[in-house]
């Protein structure tokens, strides 16, 4: 018998197989048309993959209680594929979706599955195809009893770190892929981040690509070091076979999405979170989208040129600081997410071993992770990672830093969203007065909405 099914052999899904394949399981492995199944059998050659081209044989030749991971496309496509498949499992069998589905599709099969007494786990996968072969991070939410069936294959499949695995049992209900979801609004702010630290090292400090490079190699070896920045020093290197030019001066300025940045924003909105750094983020790439819209602006909107900087070592040590703050903040607003989703679905997120699932084979995986999960570790209740003794610390010296970088890239008209959320939201989190006051006042006056006072208890209406 075999030990896992895997549904779904596109990119993800063979992957994930002969990562399966590669640790020893015997993996039944089907897709609901031929030509993928055929393809992997060529792609994965492996003797204890057992190829099916019928659903009903699939799923008898796996040992019970049945495991099957899922891999098809999000959406309608996850909700025909079990349907297809349930009524061919029994009491106890567990189904896996490893497909970036939204969370309350997750929250909806869930609940859905266990009428039929059927076990639903969500499973955020990160890390592309490279990691899905070589070893992603997982993120596994639903029953922990139906997860503890899976974890020896899942523990086993995943990224390693330190010999820790980079999987573990998140929460309850959809909230495998709530967490998938944060990571990426974290990977699309630190990505912004990134850039916008670039245009500044190119338009201000006057660096070339090739010296751009290098800095971003050499900062990677400290603090910062994380994956995007690992990459995009490799991006920087690449030339344009027809051109010798850089290649990324020649890849057009228009960034996509795929939803799961929006959908973080929209979540943000609905649980009142202050998400400002990552909502930046998908804006920028809204913006980004309307190429011949800005370049008509470009031509008819006032505003200054960038000016070449003159001391750019000693800028360069400050920008290096401000991408650093910029980052924490960003990790602090989607940590502050996890926190106050765990509250209101009652999920009791393991925001410790989030961090630790994100150190290794994902996109966002960094040295920084190491100092979030300790931070949560001395206090598993921490209302604001800027109040860890680390980063509390780190922003205090390195504030100043931000605040200067973002005067220079305001007043030199550079477009910097993200360095400016990040230090709207620091100086907006510190301080004890927010203005508010006078909001509710205004509210009050055209609406009698009532306020609440400073120096005594009770609900207050002026006739204004
Ligand atoms: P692919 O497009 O390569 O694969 C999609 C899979 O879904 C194929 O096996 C496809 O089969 C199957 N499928 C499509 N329609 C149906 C249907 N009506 N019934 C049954 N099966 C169907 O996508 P990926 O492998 O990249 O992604 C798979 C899932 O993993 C997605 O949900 C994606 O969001 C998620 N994901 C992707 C990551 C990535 O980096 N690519 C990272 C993490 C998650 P066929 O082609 O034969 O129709």
């Amino acid at each position: 018998m075999n030990t896992i099914g895997l549904y779904g052999l596109g990119v993800m899904g063979a992957s994930l197989a002969g990562n399966m394949l590669n640790k020893g399981e015997k993996v039944a492995v089907y897709n609901h048309t031929p030509d993928l199944t055929d393809k992997f059998k060529s792609d994965f050659p492996h003797e204890n993959a057992d190829l099916h081209y019928d659903l009903k044989r699939f799923v008898s030749s796996l040992e019970t209680p049945r495991k099957i991971f899922l891999l098809v496309t999000a959406g309608s496509v996850t909700d025909s594929v079990i349907e297809s498949l349930s009524p061919l499992l029994d009491k106890g069998d567990i189904i896996m979706d490893g497909g970036n589905s939204n969370f309350v599709d997750s929250n909806r099969r869930y609940h859905a599955l266990k009428e039929q007494r059927i076990h639903f786990l969500g499973v955020g996968v990160s890390g592309g195809q490279e990691g899905a072969l070589k070893g992603p991070a997982l993120m596994p939410g639903g029953d922990e009893a139906a997860y503890k069936e899976v974890a020896p294959v899942l523990e086993k499949i995943s990224a390693q770190v330190n010999g820790k695995a980079c999987c573990a049992y998140v929460g309850r209900e959809g909230s495998g892929h709530y967490v998938k979801m944060i990571h990426n609004g974290i990977e699309y702010a630190d990505m912004q981040l990134i850039t916008e630290t670039y245009q500044i090292m190119r338009n201000i400090l006057g660096y070339t690509v090739e010296e751009i490079a290098d800095i971003f190699e050499e900062w990677n070896q400290g603090e910062l070091e994380s994956y995007l920045l690992e990459i995009t020093s490799d991006i920087l290197r690449r030339k344009d076979d027809d051109t010798g030019r850089p290649l990324v001066d020649v890849i057009l300025d228009k960034s996509g999405q795929k939803g799961t940045g929006k959908w973080t924003s929209q979540n943000a909105l609905d649980l009142g979170v202050p998400l400002s750094i990552i909502t930046e983020s998908v804006f920028a790439r809204f913006l980004s989208s309307l190429k011949n819209e800005r370049v008509e602006a470009a031509v008819k909107l006032n505003g200054p040129e960038p000016k070449l900087e003159t001391n750019r070592e000693e800028w360069l040590e400050i920008l290096r600081q401000a991408l650093f703050v910029g980052k924490i903040n960003a990790y602090t607003q989607g940590f502050q997410q996890y926190k106050k989703a765990s509250d209101e679905y009652q999920w009791e997120l393991n925001l410790r071993e989030i961090a630790l699932i994100f150190r290794g084979g994902c996109i966002i995986r960094a040295s920084i992770l190491n100092q979030i999960s300790a931070a949560y570790d001395e206090d598993k209740d921490l209302n604001n990672l800027l109040l860890a003794s680390y980063f509390n610390d780190k922003v205090n010296d390195y504030e100043s830093s931000l605040r200067r970088i973002v005067v220079k890239a305001v007043e030199n008209g550079l477009y910097v969203p993200c360095l400016t959320a990040s230090l709207t939201y620091y100086d907006g989190y510190r301080s004890a007065e927010s203005g508010a006051n006078m909001i509710q006042a205004q509210r009050d006056y055209f609406g009698a909405h009532t306020y609440q006072r400073n120096d005594k208890d009770g609900v207050f209406h002026t006739e204004w």
